[in-house]
């Protein structure tokens, strides 16, 4: 692994080389693991640095911290720590750990441990390797469970047969990285992810455990593959059973997908969450809501996507419509609900208003304010903002050009001479 290593940037070089001083300075043995790992394999862009150590985590992380002059933030309840290098590299460190679920599908009961104690509460094969960073040992691939072959034979494997059982996260894992990476969950694997659906697994593990699996997925680059396997797998009465998933609902995801790709966007996971749950109504949307808690500002993203009523529409798409009244309508919405309107809309009247808005309306700018009000004489007050206002909207219909004629019609409106 030493000639991957060497292929890394020179900052991560430069701390991989002081994390293993670090570290044998005191006594303990210091490994990359998890995602870094496979995609350093993989040859994928991956700066996600996550160091376990067999030994003192937090000692590590606060040694390592002290040496770049970095922010360290440390939970110590969980031996672990996240060291900030710079504004993009931060390196997560973990003390090696062991776990054991006391029941299915709760959170595990965590004890210190050794590197390899570490890999059995790992998730799949191809996540369970480590590389260490020390001494006699650097760029060594430790590989305990054949990780290394499974990511040749581009298989997704799990570790042992009560996986999905212990975290039934790990089914939506399984889905998320077979379709990013284009591979097969291996049979015995999805033998035993089926066994633990039918058992509806995902329906017993804490909800939000499960929203931070699904928005994750719903992060993948071109998720709608992913949904298609979730509902050849795990279907989606998990998020609430009256969910179906129609071939109407994937048109959405697809012409979403079209959207965010003319965007550059990635990763806008709310308007593919807004997009699936397309068929409910605002009541249930409201359930499930509650059920995930998916934070104030993206609940109310979800539930002002389902206000949107046949009168909105009808207004949007009306004939002549003028560029202040398209404004008025849709600047009050998130940029996730209008990007949401135009993969619905993906055509005519309504698409060219909604392009219009983003491209145009909603960068424009006025040439005046409220100084200039105040310069004319126009007494402060709300009144400042109504004038402003109506000048925005001779600005959009394009009545008033350039910063003379803005106040020109200021003038006019406040009845100056
Ligand atoms: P990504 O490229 O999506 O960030 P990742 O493998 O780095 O993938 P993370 O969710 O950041 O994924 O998790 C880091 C590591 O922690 C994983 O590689 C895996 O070894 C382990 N892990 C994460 N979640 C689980 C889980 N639910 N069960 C077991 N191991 C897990």
């Amino acid at each position: 692994m030493r000639e991957y290593l060497k292929r890394l940037p020179s900052q991560v070089q430069e701390l991989i080389g002081l994390a293993g001083d670090i570290a044998e300075d005191m006594n303990a043995r210091a490994y990359f693991v998890g995602g870094f790992v496979r995609d350093l394999i993989l040859g994928a862009n991956n700066l996600d640095l996550d160091i376990v150590i067999e030994g003192d985590g937090i000692a590590f992380a606060e040694k390592l911290s002290k040496s770049f002059g970095s922010k360290l933030i440390c939970h110590r309840r969980f031996k672990t720590a996240t060291v900030m290098i710079g504004p993009d590299l931060k390196v997560d460190v973990a003390t090696a750990r062991k776990e054991f679920y006391p029941s299915p599908a709760h959170l595990p009961v965590v004890s210190t441990g050794s590197l390899k104690d570490d890999y059995f509460r790992r998730d799949f094969t191809i996540n369970a390797m480590a590389i260490s960073i020390m001494g006699g040992n650097f760029g060594k691939l430790i590989d305990f469970f054949g990780g290394e072959a499974d990511l040749r034979n581009k298989r997704i494997c799990f570790l042992h047969d009560l996986s999905f059982i212990d975290d039934p996260t790990r089914i939506l894992r399984a889905i998320r990285f077979e379709k990013r990476f284009n591979f097969k969950i291996e049979p015995k694997t999805l033998k035993y992810l089926k066994q633990a659906v039918k058992m509806k697994m995902l329906n017993k593990v804490e909800p939000q455990r499960v929203r931070d699996e699904l928005i994750l997925l719903l992060k993948e680059e071109r998720p709608i593959k992913q949904i298609r396997r979730m509902q050849g797998l795990t279907g989606f009465d998990f998020i609430i059973p009256a969910l179906s998933v129609s071939k109407k609902t994937y048109q959405l995801i697809s012409s979403i997908e079209k959207v965010c790709s003319s965007h550059r966007i990635i990763g806008l996971w709310v308007v593919y969450f807004m997009g699936l749950i397309d068929a409910l109504d605002l009541k249930q949307a409201k359930k499930v809501c509650d059920k995930f808690a998916f934070g104030k500002q993206n609940t109310k993203k979800i539930i002002a996507s389902k206000r949107i009523n046949r009168k909105f529409i009808t207004s949007l798409g009306k004939k002549g419509i003028k560029p202040s009244r398209i404004f008025s309508l849709l600047s009050p919405l998130s940029y996730e609900v209008i990007l949401l309107l135009k993969a619905k809309y993906n055509r005519g009247i309504i698409r060219k208003n909604i392009d219009d808005f983003l491209k145009t309306y909603s960068h424009m700018h006025l040439g005046v304010t409220g100084y200039d009000l105040q310069e004319l004489g126009i007494r402060p007050g709300p009144n400042y903002q109504k004038i402003l206002k109506k000048v925005f909207q001779a600005r959009l219909d394009g009545m008033v050009k350039d910063r003379d004629d803005q106040l020109k019609l200021i003038r006019k409106i406040a009845k100056l001479k």
